[in-house]
């Protein structure tokens, strides 16, 4: 059986998405100077006249000055920042790809996604820098430093500023109005680990991205006016990172949707987050389960007058049951709860007050399908049973990058995309998650794949076999990684404490900070695996709960 969403396909543009994102949000012009970002830490903020003038100026400065051609891969390595959407869309106009690289990473990973990527120039940000540097120092990057650009209005550790690069402000960067092409073009990667295995490069089309500006904008609109939000909100609070599809997609769905400032929030505690929303009068503020944990637990909320807020939303893992229902009790807003994914560009599913019930992920967004499979079989199941959740749609990836036989084992010769997530839908059309199957960690939305922290564990010369799985780490209310090791011989508890901290330090000195082993290490005698070798993350994962009395 497949399920249809509760709303009617929507019609999707066929254009690039510079072209598409002009021709939508020419309003914004109206109010030229509004601030279309602004930095909530140093008050640096760019108007809607400046976003439309300067991605004319990125573009063409990657073809003047950077040799960039159509095709070519251009990485942002950078938190959340005022240059950032000239920076995407830039690179888009300019018939480029932008990759994101997730800002905390380290040299060693910043090189595997820029070699797999291939990417041609990088555009670091200002607190970025001494990553890319020492990576260059070490020789772990293959372009020259003069294809190195800081997203800064100053130079950094000899590379060049943002504003030294850019070019012809009367570049027109019409790139296409078809939709066969909008759909075989390459925009955007976005790194995932998949349902397995090692990082890879979401490809997402021109058409996934203009698709889901689109049906999320229909979605939320219907949503939101059942949750009595009347008016389109106008400014929203950006502290996901835009290198992550949850959030990268704002770059153009916010400006589309309303003249919408985004506030960005790059250092967050829970009395800047309240404090912002108040001085701000901060409208939309999306987040992580873990913020909305803390939120609903904090004391002094009543000290911070909050009465602007009218939509507050939840995605990039699982929602505990009550907390939802702790939010809607606590703020009379529009709550939400988004499911998605990198593969299917971002949100799917969404669960607002409208015919709430808790634990679900709600409605399916317009022109998604669903069909739930028997994991085993691969025999497609009716309402109400519980199997791998597989979707199809406009939105769904193109593929991995370079990784054909990946692809083929994610997306089923229907056009299903098989998510690695285990759930049910009932005959109202409530998605309900209830397992991931799939090996990937979540650690505060974050993604931790265990093959990268498994292949670290084995270069250490003390571990003769590794396997990293997720278990609930009850004080941050998230998911964390737990290393099992098997060592060469017996060792006494002082060795193995000492092996353990080594271990620890081992691995949080080459990753970033969401991927260390907070989890913790267990010794044990032998990793379980499959006939061919596979470890069994699952088993492994059953055996911890079942000894710890933990889900
Ligand atoms: P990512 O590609 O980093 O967005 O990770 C996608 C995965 O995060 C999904 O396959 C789910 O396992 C998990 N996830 C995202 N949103 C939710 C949600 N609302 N409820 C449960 N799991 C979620």
């Amino acid at each position: 059986m497949i399920f249809e969403s509760i709303l009617p396909p929507t019609d999707i543009p066929g254009y690039d998405i510079p072209t598409f994102f002009m021709n939508t949000s020419r309003m914004n012009l109206e109010q030229p100077d509004t601030p279309a970002y602004y930095d909530l830490a140093t008050g640096k903020n760019i108007s809607f006249s400046q976003l439309y003038l300067l991605y004319k100026q990125v573009a063409s400065g990657l073809i003047n000055n950077l040799d960039i051609e159509p095709g070519d891969v251009v990485a942002v390595f950078s938190s959340n920042s005022i240059y950032y959407a000239p920076a995407f869309f830039g690179i888009i106009a300019a018939g480029a790809v932008c990759c994101t690289v997730s800002s905390m990473f380290k040299e060693g990973e910043l090189q595997y996604q820029m070699e797999d990527s291939k990417a041609k120039v990088l555009f670091v940000g200002s607190k970025q820098a001494h990553i890319a540097r020492a990576a260059m120092e070490q020789g772990l990057l293959k372009i020259a430093a003069e294809k190195i650009v800081i997203l800064d209005d100053q130079d950094y550790w000899g590379f060049k500023s943002f504003g030294k690069i850019l070019s012809d402000q009367s570049f027109e960067p019409l790139l296409f109005n078809n939709p066969e092409r909008s759909a075989k073009t390459l925009a955007v990667i976005v790194y995932s680990s998949g349902t397995t295995g090692f990082p890879k490069g979401v490809m997402l089309s021109h058409r996934n991205i203009v698709a889901y500006t689109v049906l999320s904008a229909t979605m939320f609109a219907f949503v939101q006016s059942k949750d009595g939000v009347e008016e389109k909100t106008q400014r929203s609070l950006a502290m996901l990172p835009f290198a992550h599809i949850y959030r990268l997609t704002s770059l153009v769905t916010n400006s589309v949707a309303g003249a919408k400032t985004q506030y960005i929030l790059n250092d967050f505690s829970i009395e800047k987050f309240l404090h912002y929303l108040e001085k701000h009068r901060i409208e939309t503020a999306s987040v992580v389960p873990t913020v909305l944990n803390q939120l609903v637990r904090f004391r002094d909320i009543s000290k911070y007058d909050l009465s602007a807020l009218k939509v507050l939303g939840s995605g990039g893992a699982a929602l505990p049951d009550g907390t939802h229902g702790d939010v809607r009790r606590k703020f009379p807003v529009s709550t939400g709860n988004g499911y998605g994914m990198s593969e299917t560009c971002s949100g799917v599913c969404l669960m607002s007050n409208f015919e709430f019930i808790a634990g679900s992920v709600g409605f399916l967004f317009p022109g998604m399908q669903a069909k739930i499979i028997d994991p085993e079989t691969g025999r497609a199941l009716g309402p109400e049973q519980q199997g791998e959740l597989c979707l199809r749609g406009p939105t769904i990836m193109m593929g991995y990058l370079g990784r054909p036989e990946e692809t083929a084992k994610t997306i089923d010769a229907e056009g299903f995309l098989h998510t690695g997530d285990m759930a049910y839908i009932k005959k109202t059309g409530h998605v309900f998650i209830t397992e991931r199957i799939k090996e990937l960690i979540k650690y505060k939305g974050l993604q931790v794949p265990p093959a990268e922290l498994e292949s670290i564990l084995m270069k250490h010369d003390g571990v003769v076999d590794a396997a990293v799985i997720g278990v609930h780490d009850k004080v941050r209310g998230t998911e964390a990684p737990r290393a099992f090791v098997v060592t060469a011989g017996a060792a006494d508890k002082g060795e193995s404490e000492q092996l353990a901290g080594e271990l620890i330090a081992w691995v949080s000195s080459r990753v970033a900070d969401h991927k260390k082993l907070r989890g913790g290490i267990e010794f044990v005698d032998a990793i379980p695996r499959n006939p061919s070798g596979k470890i069994l993350h699952r088993q492994l994962r059953l055996q911890y709960n079942a000894k710890h009395g933990t889900k």
